[in-house]
């Protein structure tokens, strides 16, 4: 147990395994949707990225290859099936996910989208691509409908399509729309689902307005070309949580359209307010035990967080948390602190523990606020 000081949340020398309850009704399953091989302009095999996955325990991982553009065409021949069907090979034996997946990467509205739950990737139409070897060149005149191609034919498979980090204009810093016109085309089609919130560990304020404003279901992925460890060596990698009805693609899929994610990133949480409550719940538990001290009746109130996840909060109740100035206490990862309420002289039968969460968002701007009813009987 821990009462008061800071503990390094995450310490490299422990098992890169995070644990992290499930809720109610659902098991949570730790993702990443949005990485890259060798097959793209990644620089690592897909079995790579299996083995990654498994080390850091994760359920689900998707290779999603930029369908326009082929880093080493001279020795990969241009397959976009292929590192999903080398990473699935090689996953099932290790019980992990692997869903079929691509980017469909214009440098024009409505650039990069991921499309996942594909059933080929090849069949994936790249017309508005003059030269995608080694070189990313596009027409010099590229038509609606080239673009719109490969939404149509992922939309026929059936697929969850995500606004990959919007804002990320490096190819034209002048166009700063960030939801264009053919976003919206996207929506009124039914084409688009999601919005990378979080991408490479960085949290897009702009991309969590845009997903509660149109109502997109959030993810948070690495985007990794190279080897993930170094990036994240003295933290975790960042995932999406999904928090599904049972552990298969199915599940996962059923989960993503239905909105029920979490992101977890360094160490915050974002998250609608149903899931984002819902894990902490589940994650920290309250008991508390009344008891006389020097005559002065007080609560022990034993907080005991059963995940990874350290929790700063903002406690408060009808009466004085002791020790902790303005109610903040953090509840350490794997741990438990105890906090005293102090002088219940009107001997309450319950307390209510206001506990405001502030490293778990369920807006750009709006911490989690939950509470425990604490039984304080004599
Ligand atoms: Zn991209
Ligand atoms: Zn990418």
């Amino acid at each position: 147990m821990l009462l008061i000081g800071s503990v390094s949340s995450f310490s490299a020398a422990q098992t890169r395994e995070i644990a992290i309850p499930d809720v109610p009704g659902f098991v949570t399953l730790k993702c990443d949707f949005h990485m890259h091989t060798v097959f793209s302009d990644g620089h690592v095999w897909p079995t790579f990225r299996v083995n990654e996955a498994v080390r850091d325990g994760l359920d689900a991982i998707s290779l999603t290859e930029h369908i326009d553009y082929e880093g080493f065409p001279e020795v990969v021949d241009r397959d976009y099936n292929k590192s999903y069907e080398i990473a699935r090979e090689a996953a099932d034996k290790k019980g992990l996910i692997v869903i079929r997946g691509a980017e469909i990467s214009p440098r024009v509205p409505p650039y990069h989208n991921n499309a996942l739950f594909l059933t080929d990737a090849n069949i994936i139409p790249s017309e508005y691509m003059k030269d995608g070897k080694k070189k990313f060149v596009m027409k010099d005149s590229i038509t609606h409908d080239e673009l719109m191609g490969p939404f149509l034919e992922v939309q026929r498979q059936g697929a969850f399509v995500s606004y990959n980090h919007p804002g990320y204009a490096w190819w034209d810093k002048k166009d700063t729309a960030i939801f264009t016109s053919f976003h919206h085309e996207l929506l009124e089609k039914g084409i688009l689902n999601g919005v990378e919130v979080v991408n490479s560990g960085r949290y897009n304020i702009l991309a969590h307005k845009l997903a509660i404003k149109y109502d997109l279901t959030m993810l948070c992925n690495t985007d990794e070309h190279y080897d993930m460890y170094p990036r994240y060596a003295d933290s975790h990698r960042p995932m999406t949580l999904v928090f599904a009805k049972e552990r298969s693609e199915e599940g996962i899929k059923e989960a993503l359209f239905a909105k029920r994610t979490a992101l977890y990133f360094g160490d915050y949480i974002v998250a609608r307010q149903p899931e984002a409550e819902g894990l902490f719940k589940a994650s920290v538990t309250a008991t508390s035990k009344f008891e006389m001290r020097n005559g002065e009746p007080i609560l022990k109130v034993t907080l005991e967080n059963h995940s990874s996840i350290p929790f700063e909060t903002m406690l408060k109740a009808d009466y004085d948390v002791e020790l902790f100035p303005l109610g903040q206490v953090k509840i350490p990862a794997k741990d438990s602190v105890e906090v005293i309420l102090k002088s219940l002289w009107d001997y309450p039968a319950q307390v209510k523990l206001d506990v405001a969460v502030m490293n778990v968002l369920i807006s750009p701007g709006e911490a989690l606020k939950t509470d425990f009813i604490l039984d304080s009987k004599k």
